[in-house]
């Protein structure tokens, strides 16, 4: 529902600690909180005093869109004075904010295809400003150990032709790295020679210690000044964040886009703001020393004491008023048993046992360092190192060895593509020629997989779906020159192909073009080996899940949201219930009485199932993951209180992860006593879901064939899929009979009932289905 821009930024992570630490000291906790983002000084008074007299004056009207003449008059005073930077008053815009300036200048300037470079530790909204604008942010790392700073040849390297600017913030949020003179020349040589825009972030210019004095960039010559856009704002040098002001000077075509950008989203500033920031240019200087002064008393206490933390190594920043101790010492350790495991786990345990809020330093780009603020009085300071200092004092060792990092994969399409049936052997021989000439010898990829018997021969250029496929099924020995039984292309990077599954029953091939999400070539997999199976032994892969309960088969027919996850996973709780196979079995007609089969080596399970069967958890880092949602950028659920479990250190947010996959061993649920691979059916279960219908219904085994073919059980809601196989390519009439046909004689074979979903609690369905296999 919501557009896939805004789907691919998450809240701004330091306002949801701050949230959370605000939320705690309403509740009556003492919460020391590290995690502010704003001078704890007030507004100097000459300021407040402007901002009345002109209220007072009513001078509370719209102003001009880019700013008071006045205003801006100062600003290039200021620019010039302090910057030693001549513009004039149509390279200027006042705009709500710095933050509200770096987006205008986000929206004029960068465009879809675009790198924007970031150095990281980053600001937080710089990133996701980017992405807002279509653009893509490439991150640039720089060191601890060389006190954060960009490193001119480390640009240089990541400068590609998409490369259209560099977002270049110091003093910096978070890290506090600062630039000497000599420094930035170099930095800029390298944009000067590339021609690259440099976004230069100036708002904690003032915040600067160690004696050292402030160069901007753009100061430095000609050429780099026509391609720098200064950002600054009030925020922080006055103390005035409520106010939100701030301004963007640059070159003119690029003010005049970001006008046209403002007049249509904020129009001006406030205006009574406006005159009181000419006053807080032009009269506040002594307000500013005082507190860059009692700023570098708090750098030096906190620095100290950060620094006597136990194997804690902490740079001493030289701006702003955040420090980033390096914590990787105790992302390993436990508390209660529960692993800390990354920055999010130690941000949490912070502030719930050591009631001290600082931020992640995963939020910046960095999950080695927490950031916190020292825009909070020295007592607080003191009160809260020590709090830090006994907190990380009581972590434990693990018990067991560090968790394995999660072996995930994130494929650009992750839900099922539409698959169609491919007619005639031209078509198919096309399809052949198009996907071959896309498989290059260097990425290519081939196995064989023995599926219900049948060789079924995979051929890709994607790492991700050989893996998964190897994992899946037994490997099929095929000797010398043997062909295949059926093969099946599935091909990525294929220009002008909408991602799709294609099938041609009559040669047993089918393709995949540029998806790589597995599920899809599972399913071919299984449609090349059922349609094989039932021509050379009869046998029939129906989409059901399968269980055993004691000694007796149980298949059981659902389609999406009929709530089969959910009472299998309930029904393995029970004494005596196996799984077999969670959607596919292979049922073998011919003897006298059928057998089921599972026919995967390992299941392929959506990440729902962890929810419902919490023992897969702990089997997240043995499995292979599929789109599992493993950062908080990705997570798009909006959680109670915000609680999303990967703000507290966990691995995956299960809940965000709706189109993740496990691929595990269905005998890690339980060994044994949880799995079998073969049962012998004795009841089928249609599962519906409608509170009219009676409890447990008979149905004849033709009916029930009926209803299967016709794709809809009961009160089902999702789409109509026959025989509730949702990856089946339409089949024409003669398969459809046939289907129909070898479900009724397995139905045969089987007492067959239709399961009310709809009444009762999950227990008493539970309860039910188990008496009818009983
Ligand atoms: N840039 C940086 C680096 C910042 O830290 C902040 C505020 N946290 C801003 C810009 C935005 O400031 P403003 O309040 O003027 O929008």
């Amino acid at each position: 529902m919501l557009s896939e821009r805004v789907n691919r930024i998450a809240l701004s992570p330091t306002l949801r600690i701050n949230a959370r630490a605000t939320q705690m000291r309403d509740q009556g906790i003492d919460v020391v909180d590290f995690s502010v983002g704003e001078p704890d000084f007030p507004t100097p008074e000459a300021v407040k005093r402007a901002a009345k007299a002109a209220i007072d004056a009513n001078f509370t009207k719209y102003t001009a869109n880019d700013g008071i003449p006045e205003l801006k008059k100062a600003i290039c005073e200021k620019l010039e004075r302090e910057n030693s930077l001549r513009y004039s008053p149509d390279e200027v815009i006042v705009s709500v904010g710095a933050k509200n300036s770096l987006f205008n200048v986000a929206m004029s300037l960068y465009e879809e295809g675009d790198d924007v470079l970031i150095p990281a530790p980053y600001w937080v909204s710089y990133p996701d400003q980017v992405k807002l604008a279509k653009a893509n942010p490439v991150f640039v790392p720089t060191r601890e150990e060389e006190g954060f700073r960009l490193r001119a040849s480390d640009l240089a390297a990541a400068i590609t032709p998409n490369t259209k600017a560099l977002i270049l913030n110091y003093p910096c949020n978070p890290t506090g790295a600062t630039y000497t003179r000599e420094q930035l020349e170099e930095i800029a040589e390298v944009c000067v020679r590339e021609q690259i825009w440099v976004v230069s972030d100036e708002i904690y210019e003032k915040l600067l210690y160690d004696g050292q004095r402030y160069t901007s960039i753009g100061s430095l010559n000609e050429k780099i000044k026509k391609l720098t856009i200064v950002i600054n704002g009030f925020s922080k040098a006055f103390s005035m964040t409520g106010w939100r002001l701030g301004y963007a000077a640059g070159p003119r075509e690029i003010i005049a886009a970001c006008s046209k950008v403002q007049s249509h989203n904020t129009s001006n500033a406030t205006s009574f703001v406006q005159k009181a920031a000419v006053v807080a240019l032009r009269e506040c200087s002594m307000e500013v020393e005082r507190m860059r002064q009692e700023f570098e008393r708090r750098r030096n206490a906190i620095v100290y004491r950060l620094r006597s933390l136990p194997s804690v190594s902490c740079f001493s920043p030289s701006g702003a008023f955040y420090v980033m101790p390096n914590v990787t010492h105790y992302l390993d350790k436990e508390f209660g048993g529960a692993p800390i495991r990354n920055t999010y786990g130690l941000a949490y345990y912070l502030l719930k046992e050591a009631k001290v809020a600082v931020v992640p330093g995963a939020a910046f780009g960095t999950d080695a360092h927490v950031r916190i603020s020292f825009a909070t009085s020295m007592d607080r300071i003191e009160e809260g190192c020590r709090r830090i200092r006994e907190a990380l004092a009581r972590l434990e060792e693990p018990r067991r060895l560090r968790p394995r990092a999660l072996n995930n994969v994130s494929t650009k399409v992750a839900t099922y593509g539409e698959s169609r049936a491919v007619a005639g052997l031209e078509s198919r021989n096309a399809l052949l020629e198009e996907a071959s000439s896309h498989l290059s010898p260097d990425a290519y990829f081939e196995w064989n997989a023995a599926v219900a018997g049948i060789v079924v021969q995979l051929r890709t250029n994607s790492p991700h779906l050989a893996d998964f496929y190897q994992e899946n099924f037994y490997p099929a020995p095929l000797e010398g020159d043997l062909e295949p039984h059926a093969v099946v292309y599935a091909v990525k990077d294929v220009p002008g192909r909408e991602p799709a599954g294609l099938v041609s029953l009559e040669t047993s091939t089918a393709f995949t073009f540029n998806t790589a999400f597995y599920g899809q070539v599972r399913s071919l997999a299984l449609q090349l080996a059922a349609e094989a199976a039932a021509r050379s032994s009869g046998a029939l892969l129906a989409h059901c899940a399968a269980l055993d309960v004691k000694g007796k088969g149980v298949l059981v027919f659902g389609g999406p949201g009929s709530g089969r996850t959910g009472l299998l996973a309930a029904a393995m709780r029970e004494e005596g219930v196996r799984l077999v196979s969670n959607d596919t079995v292979l049922a073998r007609l011919g003897a006298s009485e059928p057998v089921a089969d599972l026919v995967e080596r390992k299941l392929y399970i959506k990440a729902k199932w962890v929810g419902k069967f919490p023992e897969i958890g702990k089997l997240l880092e043995r499995s292979k993951l599929e789109n599992m949602v493993v950062s908080r950028d990705g997570c798009t659920v909006d959680h109670p209180n915000d609680e999303c479990p990967l703000d507290r250190g966990a691995a995956v947010c299960i809940e965000a992860s709706k189109n993740g996959r496990l691929m595990l061993d269905p005998y890690w649920l339980g060994g044994a006593t949880r799995h079998v691979r073969r049962t012998v059916p004795r009841v089928a279960v249609l599962l519906a879901k409608d509170p009219v219908l009676p409890l447990v219904q008979e149905v004849q085994p033709r009916e029930a064939a009926r209803i299967l073919a016709g794709g809809q059980l009961p009160g089902g809601t999702g789409k109509v899929c026959p025989f509730m196989n949702p990856h089946l390519a339409a089949p024409d009439s003669s398969r459809a009979d046939l289907l129909r046909a070898q479900h009724e004689r397995l139905l045969a074979a089987t007492r067959v009932v239709m399961l009310n979903m709809a009444i009762g609690s999950p227990d008493a369905i539970v309860k039910r289905l188990l008496e009818v296999a009983r």
